[in-house]
């Protein structure tokens, strides 16, 4: 029997401890802690290694998304298009700005169904947000199309998706923004909070830079009503020693789920399917089944540790009860909801225990 943990973020840190620890103990030493040298050397890597113009490094992905709409000068009375099946922090995005969330279901691959998009439009529709959700890249020519055709924004929630491609563009440079998140569970994560913007217009790039910073360019002179959304000098000095790993981070995590696809076969088990013409970096390997709660149990049983992204869809949760939405308003997102369950996948994880997961769920009857 072997303990397999869904996600386990230690083997990243002690496969890069010595590099991790000095890069620590610099910034310590340094006497500078929140926005500095590292985080202004963090942002140009970052931009670089997206192939985006600038980026802003911020406190959250939430906060990311929040001020990527302010900015965009989206709010009260204001209609965003977003897919329903989507973690909620994309939706708080749009509604801490008093925007509406106007929800699409998914298409088969989890990411917003773009023939679904154009009905959706209406005359108070401003933008469209993309979830690439669980690292696997949304195909974006329609829906940038779309986005010119009737002038949104567009903006992509790329908190799951960091170094995934569509046609070898990555994600996160084909809006106005790309939202970005360093929580420690992401694919390039931090040791704590983080998050930061990819945008291409220099004039938004300076925007962020004001806006995360009480509003204020030079300081104490405030030119508007900003927030605190600092990236500090720790977290962005050890994302550089990781983001210099991230490709090969990622090409054990597609390796991973390789082996996965190919060794997996149980007819009652579904397997996660990726759009032509992107590359994938598996944030999570979701897999879909009918009679999930007994799966889930059976490989409790076996000590393999599974997670549910994500058990209430938005529309449904709580906190958005106010939307009216009632249950059945979106079939295909609710059906994901009860059916979804993503199974461990990390960094540093053995062959092993690849092959002692691969051959439980194929025993599963
Ligand atoms: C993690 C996540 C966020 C929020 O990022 P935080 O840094 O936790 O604020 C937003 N959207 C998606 C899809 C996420 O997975």
């Amino acid at each position: 029997m072997m303990n397999i943990m869904q996600n386990r973020m230690d083997r990243v840190f002690f496969r890069y401890q010595e590099e991790f620890e000095k890069k620590a103990l610099d910034v310590l030493r340094s006497g500078w802690y929140v926005l500095g040298r590292e985080v202004r050397a963090f942002e140009e890597e970052f931009a670089g290694y997206t192939g985006g113009k600038y980026c802003v490094g911020l406190a959250s992905g939430l906060d990311a998304l929040w001020i990527a709409f302010r900015l965009l000068g989206i709010g009260k009375g204001d209609e965003v298009i977003v897919q329903g099946n989507t973690y909620i922090a994309s939706v708080m995005g749009i509604t801490m700005n008093g925007a509406t969330p106007v929800f699409v279901e998914p298409d088969r691959y989890f990411g917003i169904d773009a023939d679904k998009i154009e009905d959706k439009i209406t005359d108070k529709t401003k933008a469209v947000l993309v979830v690439h959700l669980y690292g696997i890249a949304t195909p974006m020519d329609k829906i940038a199309a779309l986005c010119r055709k009737y002038k949104l924004k567009l903006v992509e929630d790329c908190a799951q998706s960091h170094g995934a491609c569509y046609n070898g563009q990555m994600t996160g440079t084909f809006g106005d923004v790309g939202c970005f998140s360093f929580y420690p569970s992401k694919n390039l994560g931090g040791f704590g909070d983080g998050g930061a913007v990819v945008v291409g217009d220099e004039q938004l790039a300076s925007e962020f830079r004001v806006f995360r910073n009480y509003g204020s360019e030079k300081r104490y002179y405030n030119k508007v009503v900003g927030a605190n959304s600092r990236l500090d000098e720790l977290q962005a000095g050890l994302l550089r020693v990781r983001l210099r790993h991230l490709d090969e981070l990622t090409a054990e995590r597609i390796r991973i789920a390789q082996r996965y696809s190919s060794g997996i076969r149980n007819p009652k088990i579904r397997l996660p399917q990726t759009p032509d013409h992107t590359k994938c970096v598996w944030h999570q390997y979701v897999i879909r089944c009918e009679e999930r709660e007994r799966l889930t149990a059976y490989l409790d049983e076996k000590e393999i540790g599974t997670i549910i992204h994500y058990p209430i869809p938005p529309h449904l949760s709580e906190a958005y009860r106010y939307l009216g939405h009632p249950e059945g308003f979106l079939p295909v997102t609710e059906h994901l909801a009860r059916t979804v369950l993503s199974i461990p996948i990390y960094n540093g994880m053995t062959d092993e225990e690849q092959d002692y997961v691969i051959d439980a769920l194929n025993e599963f009857q």
